[in-house]
């Protein structure tokens, strides 16, 4: 095939993508409705792509990038001159070398052998995660159910002799509030534990946020506070950046070294690897680099006062939708919509906006959380939220037209009888059969049966099903 044609071919698979600019794709999407800035980030990330951060001795450029890189993210949030901090591919992974480090710290400096984690029910699913992977108990406390908010109380009572992390959020995905961040810390402190601010999405926005003139009040949360010990921060959110971009910052070196790797006893070369990456491209680095540069301070706060005032009129304009109500007041950028009519399913809403080219995530309820939409408001749909707030409306009317998806009892009692663990591979089909599910893992135009189906079923249940669904996505070879 000719390079026009290769191309041609990957633009084309994009069709059934959903886009990535202009703001009606309100999660996983990030767009900072500039001009230029991507198409510098794909130049610098073209210029570094091949270049190999496994070895910071053969690449002195990668270390160059990474100390300004992390030395911004810790001059924003709250580093001193001891603050310590890695560049890694994404919120997951900082997350999980937070969990990491914590691990083996407790492991060498206290003795701890049987490590638990301790995290609101809202934290993010990043730290299950880490718990499954290094083998620690995730303990997880309940949430106030009119705020959504940890109580530092709460998290006190969980901690033991054996926790080695206090989690909070800045802001929780899914509700978009802020943890109590100096309580939370204090009672991790006065147990000599460790404790991680999961800013991922928040503290990119919130830092430059607090910069603007005339700024809101903004929680504190950052390295400042008295017993935070490290931080997560994306950048491939409101950084703007490409994905693969994300920074771990650490109260000190000495605490970082513990979640890095090194080996020497093989005979290839000598090991150190501060990330759970080998071999990484540099281009994520490069890019982030140049966005930031570009952007630059005064265009992050510019963008964080914008955003900040359209997640303010996008809440009150869902508050005024009969039918929606905002789940939490948000603390940052993130809106949480749930019904307050009971023929209005909010994931039939998301279906009738997919009509319409927006892109509205589904929540599922869980512990307390009904069911709702979660919306991220970037900077590219700054402009458009009275269209946003209009195109809601109608979408809530024909939901309660069409009512909420029916989910059969006899489904639902037959699912609550399953045990996850003892389904082989004919139960599990059978299962998906009556979902919905097709045999190429396809989901029906409209998500809300599927998506209610999955809300009736146990959570266990539905963990041991959903990598079926995706399993059948995922064949070699297939078209
Ligand atoms: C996005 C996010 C993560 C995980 O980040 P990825 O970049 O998707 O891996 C963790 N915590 C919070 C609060 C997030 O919003």
């Amino acid at each position: 095939m000719s390079d026009d044609e290769i191309l041609r071919s990957l633009h084309a698979l994009r069709e059934g993508d959903l886009p990535v600019h202009g703001g009606r794709t309100m999660a996983y999407v990030y767009d900072a409705g500039l001009d230029g800035v991507d198409e510098l980030a794909a130049r610098a990330h073209a210029a570094y792509a091949g270049v190999n951060g496994l070895d910071m001795t053969a690449f002195p450029s990668v270390v160059h990038l990474e100390n300004e890189v992390v030395g911004r993210a810790a001059a924003l949030l709250g580093g001193n001159a001891a603050t310590a901090g890695t560049f890694t591919s994404g919120g997951t992974e900082s997350c999980l070398l937070a969990v990491l480090t914590a691990r083996n710290h407790a492991r060498r400096t206290r003795g701890v052998h049987r490590p638990e984690l301790v995290l609101p029910v809202t934290a993010h699913a990043a730290f299950h995660k880490a718990a499954d992977l290094f083998g620690l108990e995730a303990v997880t406390v309940g949430v106030d159910p009119q705020t959504f908010r940890v109580r530092p109380e709460d998290v006190a009572a969980a901690i033991t002799d054996r926790t080695v992390l206090v989690v909070c959020s800045v802001p929780s995905y899914a509700h978009g509030v802020a943890d109590p961040v100096a309580g939370v810390a204090a009672a991790a402190a006065a147990r000599g534990v460790l404790c991680h601010v999961d800013a991922c999405i928040g503290g990119w926005y919130l830092g430059h946020l607090r910069l603007a003139r005339n700024a809101p009040p903004v929680p504190e949360f950052d390295l400042s506070v008295p017993g935070v010990t490290s931080l997560s921060v994306d950048l491939h959110k409101y950084g703007y950046t490409p994905k693969g971009a994300s920074v771990l910052l650490l109260r000190d070196a000495e605490l970082r070294r513990h979640g890095w790797f090194a080996h020497r006893s093989w005979p290839g070369y000598p090991v150190v690897n501060p990330t759970l990456q080998g071999t990484r491209s540099a281009g994520p680095l490069a890019a982030a680099w140049a966005v930031l540069r570009r952007i630059g301070t005064d265009g992050y706060t510019e963008l964080s006062a914008r955003v900040h005032a359209a997640t303010r009129r996008l809440a009150d304009g869902v508050g005024a939708v009969d039918g929606l109500r905002v789940l939490a007041d948000p603390d940052a950028s993130l809106v949480a919509v749930a019904s307050d009519d009971p023929a209005v399913d909010p994931f039939v809403v998301a279906d009738e906006m997919r009509l319409r080219g927006w892109y509205l995530q589904p929540q599922p309820a869980f512990a307390g959380s009904p069911a709702n939409l979660h919306m991220t408001v970037t900077a590219a749909v700054t402009g458009r939220i009275d269209r946003l707030l209009a195109e809601l409306a109608d979408a809530v009317r024909r939901a309660r037209a069409a009512g909420p998806p029916a989910v059969d009892p006899a489904l639902i009692e037959a699912a609550a009888g399953l045990d996850p663990d003892a389904l082989g591979p004919e139960e599990a089909a059978l299962a998906l059969r009556l979902a919905g599910v097709g045999e190429d893992g396809g989901l029906p135009e409209r998500s809300a049966p599927v998506l209610a189906v999955l809300q009736a079923l146990p959570p266990r249940l539905a963990e041991r099903l959903l990598p079926e669904v995706v399993g059948r996505m995922y064949r070699p070879g297939r078209p």
